[in-house]
This record gives C-alpha cells, structure tokens and sequence, in this order.
C-alpha cells in the first residue's frame, strides 16, 4: 500500500495511518475526503459470497424477453453468445464471453478460495501468491457493466420495434454490477498484508 497520499483538493501531502473499519481519513487542511477503511476480510468474503449467487442468477435466468407479431422468445446471456458467434461477429461473442462471463466468474470464485484460505488456513502459500496476482490480472478485464450498459441500449433501441421486457437475469447483472465495482474498490495490498501476517 503507498505510505503516503496526497489531498486531491489542496495537494497537501500525508502519512497514510491505519483505518478502524467504518472510519474516513479528511484532509486537516480542506476537509476533503482522502480514503477510507477497507471492509474486513469476513465482510469481503460475505460480499463474495453474494456475488457468486447474483452470479448465478444473471446467468441461469433470461435477460430480456421479446414479443413481435405474436411471437415471443427470450435470451440468458449464453444464448446472446451462441447468437452472436453464429452471426457475423463471432469475434464480439469471444470478447463477451471472456469478459462477462468467464473473468468475473474466475474473479469472484479465486477471490472467494483465497479469502477461505486467509481464514482457515491450509493452502500453500505459492498457490496464495499465484492467486493473488491473477487477481490483479483479472480486475481491469472484468467487464460485467459494459455488458450491462449494452443490454440496457439494445432494450430500449429494440423497444420501438417489438415489446421488450427486461427478465431477471438483467436484474442480476444489475446486482453484480454493483457488488463487483464494491469488490474490485477494495485494495488487494490488504490481502497482501493478512497473508504476511
Ligand atoms: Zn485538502
């Protein structure tokens, strides 16, 4: 974690102290906040936790469902994929997967072990350290909410040509939009910290 931290305000320069959970640092000289305490590791795996569920719902349920002239049908994000990939741009259908499909789900389940480990201990510390690089790996290409933004343009574009209604998995994608951008604020050096302790 960098030892100091500089107000964005006033350029006032600190020493980064340690934070109880719950608490803020503010600038002395502005009272702009400078950063806050991370969540503790239990409340980081319970978030976890939630997040490989929502997971499961994004992808288990349809997104949306569409009626035109009497017919309906519905897509989950595989049969987005698999549509995708038997059109003309099977490159998008490789980028989607990867990015809203398999990097956060490889996110959420090594975070989840890593966390476990941290708790229970009992897997290699290598194994740790490899896992916790691929972390840092994995955050900038899980793209969940670019996906969701998509999702949410093609419902409103579709909207004037046919009855689109949104479907439970695009409420899931919603929910793990959330709980990723909460998961990825969180400073892994944290992690780094309890695996030296
Ligand atoms: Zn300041």
């Amino acid at each position: 974690m960098p030892t100091l931290i500089v107000c964005e305000h006033c350029d006032t320069v600190y020493q980064r102290a340690p934070l109880q959970p719950g608490q803020r640092a503010r600038c002395l000289r502005c009272a702009a906040p400078l950063y806050r305490a991370d969540l503790a590791p239990p409340a980081l795996l319970a978030l976890t936790l939630a997040a490989a569920v929502v997971f499961l719902i994004a992808n288990v349920f349809p997104i949306v469902s569409l009626d035109l002239q009497g017919s309906s049908s519905q897509s989950t994000l595989w049969g987005a994929i698999h549509a995708a990939w038997d059109s003309e741009v099977g490159p998008v259908a490789v980028l989607v997967a990867l990015t809203a499909f398999f990097f956060p789900l490889l996110q959420i389940l090594l975070l989840g072990a890593v966390l476990l480990a941290l708790r229970r201990g009992g897997l290699r510390r290598s194994l740790l350290v490899d896992a916790l690089h691929s972390l840092r790996f994995l955050r900038p290409w899980s793209m969940v909410e670019v996906f969701l933004l998509g999702a949410l343009v093609a419902v409103v574009k579709m909207g004037a040509l046919a009855a689109v209604q949104p479907r439970p998995g695009l409420y899931g994608f919603a929910a793990l939009t959330l709980l990723l951008t909460a998961l990825n604020s969180f400073d892994l050096h944290r992690l780094w910290e309890c695996l030296d302790e």
